[in-house]
């Protein structure tokens, strides 16, 4: 594949995506509302656009890693959006944006002739920082095969299936069960420590049984009991996941009962916390109905 790539959306996730495929020899052409990721790229040797077109007009395949459904819209088909670029035949979407999103800008991008593929990644700003995400491709097999080079510095890479929408529905299954394991876990440790058991203890034991998951293996380690709350994702996000994942189930008839009580904890750790505390901020939502902190235990 050619070593020039569009990067639009350098954040939590993109700054340490775009980084790697610099430090791979790639020819990055980057554009980010915040100047700040930007002159870090810059400095790496990463090009500065002034907007979504324009690095549409400089490069034939051009990644995203943006927050929302609505600001991808805009970043696409704004004005200045990328859809109007005169070079862009790929648009590789590495964002949490949902299927019907990407279903809807795939068929409109098609009418001038440019490949919509999702890439929706897993694993966080560690992963995205070590190149070990998990990277969940659809669209033509033809042209997953001509970015795979790329998508495979950033991760390990799944071809999902040709059918549009696939990689977004697998991203969204994937973060329900993520966020449910946060809130279960938020709530069992809280419990615990409440009966009087040592948060660290409770991290080895259940690590090493039958409840282990990603929030108890690396999240209270790394965010909660240091009391930094700063793992890298905000509840803006997790809601917007959740609350994606919900919409898709009930509009092709799949229950989830457990999902919806998974989707109002969010709802309400969004609108107590604010949509752009990190994640682990959950834990301070129960803790404060329980009248404890899961913090180290002074010896
Ligand atoms: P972020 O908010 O840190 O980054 C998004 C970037 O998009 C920001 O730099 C922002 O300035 C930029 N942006 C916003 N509006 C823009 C516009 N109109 N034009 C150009 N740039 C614009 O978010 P993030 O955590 O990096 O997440 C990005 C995507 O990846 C989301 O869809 C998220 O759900 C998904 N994701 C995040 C994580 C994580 O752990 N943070 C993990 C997996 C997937």
């Amino acid at each position: 594949m050619s070593k020039e790539l569009g990067f639009i959306g350098v954040g939590n996730m993109g700054l340490p995506m775009a980084r790697r495929l610099i430090e791979a020899g790639f020819q990055l052409t980057i554009f980010d509302v915040r100047r700040e990721p930007v002159q870090r790229l810059v400095q790496l040797g990463a090009k500065a656009a002034s907007s979504p077109k324009e690095v549409a007009d400089l490069c034939e395949t051009v990644f995203l890693s943006l927050p929302t459904p609505s600001i991808l819209k805009t970043v696409t088909f704004g004005p200045d959006g990328a859809a109007h670029g005169s070079r862009m035949k790929r648009y590789v979407d590495l964002s949490t944006t949902g299927p019907t999103a990407s279903i809807a800008i795939g068929k409109e991008l098609a009418e001038k002739k440019i490949v919509h593929m999702d890439s929706p990644v897993s694993g966080g700003v560690g992963g995205a920082e070590k190149g070990t995400l998990a990277v969940m491709v659809s669209g033509p097999k033809k042209d997953f095969d001509e970015i795979k080079p790329a998508l495979e510095i950033i991760g390990k890479v799944f071809f999902i299936g040709d059918k549009p929408g696939l990689g977004q529905t697998m991203k969204l299954c994937n973060n329900m069960m993520s966020a449910a394991a946060m809130a279960i876990t938020a709530e069992a440790v809280v419990m615990g420590v409440k009966a009087g058991l040592d948060p660290e203890v409770m991290v080895q034991v259940i690590n090493a049984g039958s409840g282990a998951n990603t929030a108890i293996r690396d999240k209270v380690p790394r965010s909660v009991i240091p009391r930094t709350f700063d793992y890298g994702f905000t509840n803006a996000l997790m809601y917007k996941d959740v609350k994606l994942c919900m919409e898709e189930a009930e509009a092709i008839g799949a229950q989830m009962f457990v999902g919806a009580a998974v989707r109002s904890i969010w709802e309400l750790t969004n609108s107590q916390m604010g949509g752009d505390k990190d994640l682990t901020s959950i834990f301070q939502v129960v803790e404060k109905w329980a009248g404890v902190e899961v913090k180290k235990v002074k010896k």
